[in-house]
């Protein structure tokens, strides 16, 4: 729930801040995406300067042209969960 206190908009939800959309950032969004499905109060923003996140695992396949670098990449916006708690 939102409120108003002096002026200041503030919220009753822990804010939580991922910096990075790496493995471990996607890691953690993707086990607090859990936990606000089951209840969790909290306001999850990550912060990343890509869109995408990079399955560095696949890039040696890449590098051989075994595989296209789009199969090597994800869009951040498919691990959002439905409340849309997140923004890259
Ligand atoms: C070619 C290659 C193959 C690999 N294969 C494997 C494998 O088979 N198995 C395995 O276990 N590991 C593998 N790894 C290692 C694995 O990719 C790393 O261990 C893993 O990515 C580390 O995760 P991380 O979250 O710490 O960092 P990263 O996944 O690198 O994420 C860091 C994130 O922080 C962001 N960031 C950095 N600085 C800033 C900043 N100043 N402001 C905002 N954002 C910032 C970056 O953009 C990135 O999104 C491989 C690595 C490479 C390069």
């Amino acid at each position: 729930m939102n409120g108003i206190d002096d002026g200041k908009e503030y919220s009753d939800r822990t804010g939580i801040v991922i910096a990075g959309g790496g493995f471990g950032a996607m890691n953690a969004a993707m086990a607090l995406d859990r936990q606000l499905e089951r209840g969790l109060r909290a306001e999850v923003t990550l912060i990343s300067r890509n869109n995408f996140f990079l399955f560095t695992p696949l890039l040696a396949e890449v590098a051989a042209s075994l595989i296209e670098p789009r199969h090597a990449v994800n869009p951040i916006r498919r691990y959002e969960n439905r409340k849309k708690r997140r923004r890259a």
